[in-house]
């Protein structure tokens, strides 16, 4: 395994429990980097209805790590859309036969920390916050010592096997599986898979809430919010409320710098929480970054070149558990998991 965030946790894990010599190779801290941080969205809605299939599959994982890590994973609270978009949202859920809820804006059904907004809105009612800390915790303590601190230089195809480099040392497996978020692109293409490299700065805000707040506040997306292209927004903690932007892409891109980025985002978030959000201080308290591919969005990608197999995707959080098992299944029969979601072609 190449990367240590939550992908290759979980699919190191899973490979243990099938009783395989795994390594896992990270270069910095687990889950440091794109999983780094406390909290994220779960959601069976998407646009797609395979992806709301195989996010059911997950959300049923997601339970049986639950009671392996004898603490919830996800807090149920439940995950409200609203925005242009919704009938489509609600289309892909009615296809894939997932339990949800159409509202008109005003609903007492909705707890969140906003006016009232132009409806309607979904409400998924086994969407919720999931507990990345907790999820660090298990998977750290379940992959035990399995896990290399070291900068993997380069994945090679050779006739015994596959080479992975490190520094001075180079080791030779079975299989090879390349999750590793930002890194993926540079050492898949030296193996022939080629995988998007387009990188975007990204940049999640805490606030405080302020007391009256409903409870429990359901998690929110919305697209697009006034002066966002959307937002998405949860509880990042008890009295605490995260609010992530999507900017102009002008205004996060790569070569733009991330600080600049970074200043574009923490304003026009904190306008976000002026503008609509009334139970919720504008006061940032926190920030989570991270870098992303512009080009992705939802969906789950896998290519293939002889005994190695890379996987990428964004808002893989939700997915983990499920993706640790395709990709254990994959790296012991040989085979590639199927693509889903909105980008289709077939892996070679
Ligand atoms: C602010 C924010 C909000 C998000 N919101 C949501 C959400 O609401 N719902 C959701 O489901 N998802 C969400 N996501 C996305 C989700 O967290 C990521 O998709 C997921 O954590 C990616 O995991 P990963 O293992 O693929 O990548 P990473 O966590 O980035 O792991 C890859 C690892 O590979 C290591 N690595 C890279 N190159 C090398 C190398 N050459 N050698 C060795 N190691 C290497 C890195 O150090 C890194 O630890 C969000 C992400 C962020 C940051």
């Amino acid at each position: 395994m190449v990367g240590g965030g939550v992908v290759g946790l979980s699919a190191t894990v899973a490979l243990l429990r099938r009783g395989v010599d795994v390594r896992c190779y990270e270069s910095g801290e687990p889950m440091g980097e794109r999983s780094a941080g406390d909290t994220r969205i779960f959601r069976l809605a998407h646009t797609y209805p395979d992806m709301v299939a195989l996010a059911a599959q997950s959300r049923a994982l997601f339970a049986e790590w639950s009671d392996r890590a004898g603490a919830a994973l996800v807090d149920e609270v439940g995950t409200v859309v609203s925005g242009a978009e919704v009938g489509t949202w609600a289309k892909a859920m009615a296809t894939a036969g997932a339990a949800h809820e159409m509202v008109a804006a005003g609903s007492p059904l909705l707890r969140l920390p906003a006016r009232t907004f132009a409806g309607p809105a979904l409400i998924d009612p086994a969407g919720g916050v999931i507990r990345v800390d907790r999820i660090r915790a298990f998977l750290v303590d379940a992959v035990g010592n399995r896990v290399r601190q070291a900068h993997v230089d380069a994945v090679e195809e050779t006739r015994l096997g596959v080479r992975v480099k490190s520094g001075t040392e180079a080791d030779t497996f079975d299989a090879v599986v390349i999750c590793a978020g930002a890194g993926t692109s540079a050492l898949a293409a030296g193996v022939g898979i080629d995988t998007p490299s387009a990188l975007e700065h990204h940049l999640r805000v805490s606030f405080p809430l302020r007391p009256g707040a409903p409870a429990p506040l359901q998690c929110w997306i919305t697209e697009p919010a006034d002066g966002l292209l959307g937002t998405y927004q949860h509880l990042a903690g008890p009295g605490s409320w995260a609010v992530g932007g999507h900017l102009d892409p002008a205004l996060v891109t790569w070569a733009g710098g991330r600080p600049a980025a970074e200043r574009a985002s923490l304003k026009a978030v904190t306008d976000h929480v002026v503008e609509h959000l009334p139970h919720v201080e504008p006061r940032p308290i926190g920030r989570l970054y991270c870098t992303h591919d512009p080009n992705l969005g939802d969906g789950l990608q896998f290519a293939r070149s002889g005994r190695v197999l890379a996987m990428y995707g964004e808002n893989l959080m939700k997915f983990a558990p499920l993706l640790g098992e395709m990709l254990a299944q994959a790296c012991i029969d040989g085979s590639t998991p199927a693509n889903a979601g909105p980008r289709r072609q077939q892996p070679q």
